[in-house]
């Protein structure tokens, strides 16, 4: 490992604000997959948080849940993809999802706080305001928010565009040390194998991340996307296999596993700069900040 990496290592120990992403993939699969990866997200925040870290979760998995709720009743219902579709179901599904989580961290002790919101509650200077003081309040009192896009109200010209873009958002926001995402590959993969290091998103990258694969709506292009914001901003990302036992343990304490987005920047990102990002975003327009 070269002095550059050590250096970022050792920034990555000691980030004292971690904000953890999820994807929908992790929660909507078999239930015994499902509760295996919760036991591992569950135990390595608890030893995050031993170490007296500030966690953040940003979850999807609402739809996803919503869908598996509607085949499991009798009556037969199937949802397309609609919008309304859609809604309905994030509707359904994000209080199990929170109810999922809360049996689940309550088992080690932690509390948590669920967080919903979309790009109108972030136009008005309150709404940006209240949302940053709600996160400092709960993370003063060790409550882990829990956060997604409010689905059921958000129209598809006026959201997030995916969960990635909103996991980089809500780092901005809370002004984190460093970003996790987990999802269902090893990491950036270039000819088949993970590439260990990025020191700045290209273009190139760009063009080889895919769409995605499962019931989430990003893909590895998005995860880069938002990487390469924080990268901007200096904030590392790591984009991790959450199928692996005790990943994100693994990852901090030895950063041998995943990709990890160095830093390139030291960009102070104020309200008005991430109210521009999400004017650029909405409903995954992509943006311009490379
Ligand atoms: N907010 C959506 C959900 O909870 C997921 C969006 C995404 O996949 O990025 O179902």
């Amino acid at each position: 490992m070269n002095m550059e990496r050590h250096a970022l290592s050792d920034k990555i120990r000691s980030a004292e604000k971690i904000v953890i992403k999820v994807g929908s993939a992790r929660l909507s699969g078999p239930a015994s997959e499902v509760n295996d990866f919760l036991f591992q997200l569950v135990s390595d925040i608890r030893y995050l948080r031993d170490l007296g870290k500030k966690v953040i979760l940003v979850s999807s998995g609402a739809i996803a849940r919503g869908r598996l709720l509607l085949n499991e009743l009798p009556s037969s219902i199937s949802a397309g993809d609609s919008l309304s579709e859609k809604q309905a179901l994030a509707a359904m599904g994000q209080n199990r999802l929170v109810n999922l989580y809360d049996s689940f961290f309550s088992k080690v002790n932690l509390s948590i706080a669920q967080i919903l919101f979309g790009v109108l509650d972030l136009e008005s200077k309150e709404g940006y305001k209240n949302l940053k003081n709600t996160f400092t309040q709960l993370l003063k009192w060790g409550i882990l928010p829990v956060v997604n896009e409010n689905d059921s109200v958000a129209t598809e010209e006026v959201k997030f565009g995916d969960n990635d873009m909103l996991s980089a958002l809500v780092s901005l926001i809370v002004e984190a040390d460093l970003l996790i995402i987990l999802t269902g590959v090893d990491g950036f993969l270039k000819d088949g194998e993970t590439v260990p290091f990025l020191k700045k998103i290209g273009k190139e990258d760009l063009d080889l991340a895919g769409g995605p694969s499962g019931p989430g709506t990003g893909g590895m292009f998005t995860k880069l996307k938002s990487a390469a914001l924080l990268s901007e901003a200096g904030v590392p990302t790591a984009i991790l296999n959450g199928n692996k036992m005790h990943v994100i343990r693994e990852f901090l304490d030895h950063n041998s596993v995943g990709t990890l987005i160095a830093p390139s920047g030291n960009r102070i990102f104020s309200e008005e700069d991430v109210k521009e990002i999400i004017r650029k975003n909405k409903n995954g327009n992509g943006g311009n900040h490379l």
